[in-house]
Formats: C-alpha cells, sequence, structure tokens
C-alpha cells in the first residue's frame, strides 16, 4: 500500500499536544502480524511521529531498518529511527547512517546505546563514539557533506529537513549511575551539538518530569522536552521496566493495581492512574506525550481517549465500560 495522499492533513489545532508511539521491529517472524496489528491502529489516531527502537550494540541493525523503511513506505506514519553508537566503529556508524537516509529517513533518535544484558564481558568499541552528543555531531556532519555533494539532495534537505531527538533522564541515568544534574549537562550538550528535542526516559510522577524540565531550562536548554509514558496497568511490565531502568514505581500505583478485582477493574485501574499522569504533565507544560507501547496498542490507545488526545478524525477502539 503506498501513502495515500494527504495522509498527514489530519484534523488537528496549533495548540493540540504532540502524541507519539514507541515501536520495537518484529522479534522474530511470528511477531510480525502482532506488531503490524498495533501499527495499524496506531494509525488510525494520526500520531505526530513513531520511534522504533534500535538493539543496543546494532544487534537489530536490519530489523529496524527495514521496520521504519516499511512505516515509510506502507503507512502515512512518521517515523523517527533510534540509533545508538557505542557498540560501533565512527565508520559503522557512518555506514548505518547513509543506509537509514538512503532509505529516505529524515529523523533520529540519537542515543549512546547500552550494553547487551546477556554480554557482561561487552566493551564499548574502541573506535566508536563515545556519547549520543557524538552521535548528534555525526549526523549533521553526514547531512553537511551529503548536501555539499548535491544540489538534488540539498533541495531535499531544505523540503525534509533532517531532525535529531535525544533521550532525557527525569531522574538520572540509573544505567550509567548518572545523576540529573549530569543528565541535565548532558542534554545541553546534545542541544549544543544540534539536538531538536528530547524525550524521556519512563516517567511515574510528573513532579520528576517537571523538575528534569525547570533543571534544564535553568542551564540553558531550550529544545522541547517530551515526557515518555508507558501504560501502567500490567504491574509485571511495571517491574521489569524498574529493573531494566531504575526507575521505581511507585507503591501507591502497585497497590492500586493490586486491589483490582479482575483483569478488566486493573486495566481500568492503570489507564485511569496514566490519565492522571498524562493531566500533570500537560498541566505542567509538556508539549506532548511519547507512549511506550511494547507493541501492544490498546492500553496506549485507551490512555489516549481518556486524556482526551486522540485525533479527532480517528475511530475509537476502546469500549466505553473500559472508561467508565
Ligand atoms: C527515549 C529513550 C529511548 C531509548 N532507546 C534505546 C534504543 O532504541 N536502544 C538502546 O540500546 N538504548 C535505548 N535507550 C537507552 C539509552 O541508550 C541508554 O540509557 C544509555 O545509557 C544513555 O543514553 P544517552 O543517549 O542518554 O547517552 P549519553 O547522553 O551519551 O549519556 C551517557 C552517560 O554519559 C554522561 N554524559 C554524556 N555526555 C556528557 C556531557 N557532555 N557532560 C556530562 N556528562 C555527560 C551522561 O550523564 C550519562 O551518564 C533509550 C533511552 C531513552 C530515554
Amino acid at each position: 500500500m503506498s501513502r495515500p495522499p494527504g495522509a498527514h492533513a489530519a484534523p488537528a489545532s496549533v495548540d493540540r499536544p504532540t502524541v507519539s508511539f514507541e515501536l520495537f521491529p518484529p522479534r522474530n517472524p511470528d511477531a510480525a502480524p502482532r506488531t503490524w496489528e498495533t501499527v495499524r491502529a496506531i494509525e488510525q489516531v494520526h500520531p505526530d511521529f513513531v520511534s522504533v527502537t534500535y538493539g543496543a550494540a546494532g544487534k537489530t541493525r536490519e530489523t529496524s531498518r527495514v521496520f521504519v523503511s516499511r512505516l515509510l513506505q506502507e503507512t502515512n506514519l512518521d517515523p523517527i529511527a533510534h540509533l545508538t553508537c557505542v557498540g560501533t566503529s565512527r565508520a559503522d556508524t557512518i555506514e548505518i547512517v547513509e543506509e537509514f537516509l538512503d532509505e529516505g529517513v529524515r529523523s533520529f533518535l540519537a542515543l549512546r546505546g547500552d550494553p547487551p544484558l546477556d554480554q557482561p564481558d561487552w566493551r564499548p568499541h574502541p573506535e566508536g563514539l563515545h556519547t549520543a552528543g557524538d552521535l548528534v555531531g555525526l549526523l549533521r556532519e553526514i547531512e553537511t557533506r551529503r548536501c555539499a555533494g548535491s544540489a538534488s539532495q540539498a533541495v531535499r534537505a531544505r523540503v525534509r529537513p533532517l531532525s535529531i531527538a535525544v533521550a532525557a533522564f527525569p531522574r538520572g541515568n540509573a544505567g550509567t549511575g548518572g545523576t540529573r544534574a549530569q543528565d541535565v549537562a548532558s542534554l545541553l550538550a546534545k542541544q549544543e551539538a544540534g539536538a531538536d528535542f528530547a524525550i524521556t526516559q519512563v516517567v511515574f510522577d510528573a513532579e520528576s518530569y517537571l523538575e528534569l524540565v525547570a533543571e534544564a531550562r535553568d542551564a540553558g536548554v531550550v529544545i522541547p522536552i517530551i515526557p515518555g509514558i508507558i501504560p501502567s496497568t500490567d504491574p509485571g511490565r511495571l517491574l521489569r521496566v524498574q529493573e531494566l531502568t531504575g526507575v521505581l514505581v511507585p507503591t501507591t500505583l502497585l497497590e492500586e493495581l493490586g486491589s483490582a478485582s479482575d483483569d478488566l477493574d486493573r486495566h481500568r485501574r492503570g489507564v485511569r492512574a496514566g490519565i492522571d499522569l498524562i493531566k500533570g504533565v500537560l498541566d505542567g507544560g509538556a508539549p506532548g506525550v511519547h507512549v511506550y507501547t511494547y507493541n501492544q496498542h490498546h492500553a496506549a490507545l485507551d490512555l489516549l481517549d481518556g486524556a482526551g488526545l486522540r485525533g479527532s478524525g480517528a475511530r475509537s477502539s476502546a469500549p466505553a465500560a473500559v472508561l467508565a
């Protein structure tokens, strides 16, 4: 299916908060149908963009590229390709970036990347970049070189400028032992290297996001910072996220989910908690929300419905009872 003409003309007022989703490439052929079911459901709500994860140390280089390419060619979604840099040499990173650009990708989420969990003796590539800021700089450098070498490319770049997002960590980056102050310094460096906006690690409370934004603004960070939200309907998933990211799940949330009478009640309570969080960050001035879907759309879309963020042209997939 080709991109339908006018597909990006979703009804929207300029003040509508941005809505975006994180997806990961299907882990295997069996997972592909479910992933595409989610893609099709997400298309219906006309998000501003979707972001596609990239396996640590380039583990999903090919599947991420193919998935992003298919999203570009076969859907009306605007994909942002995540890209990590510590596991690859500078030369390989350049090749990977060129591959994405050749596919027509114009948006990246530039990341340093973490060691693969299953490789305790893993070491960063000795000829690799060291930080996400370095990767932002390299992306800008590659784009400048491509435009200088081709007038056609220079015109295309005027029409569809390269956009670079980066990560931010409201509670500091537990994975690297970094504090919030260090993350703000790193965010400033990413902005100076040419980042356009930031997406945060998962937040469970509006305060941590708002405090990060306040500290970042004091430090001179002016780029928009979008909070990352996870649908809080599955306590098991929340605890896995806590283990992976070091971001503590509030005990009040776990207790709320634990007191549910059945699955539907748990879903309803989790969606309600997510709606309150979305209202909190938007009331505090967030430009939008980025929803971590884990390639499952029901809870993510119920969240949007409840928060009143679904595009007006979209059909609802949520039974009204879920939100009652
Ligand atoms: C929204 C989001 C999406 C993600 N997607 C992926 C993904 O697809 N694949 C994946 O493998 N991982 C992903 N991650 C995880 C991410 O790669 C890791 O958390 C990684 O540890 C840090 O990434 P970074 O890009 O912030 O690195 P950096 O900004 O380079 O930071 C790494 C460390 O260096 C320090 N640092 C860097 N520059 C400076 C500076 N100038 N001054 C002071 N300190 C500095 C930081 O404080 C931090 O401790 C994602 C994270 C987020 C929040």
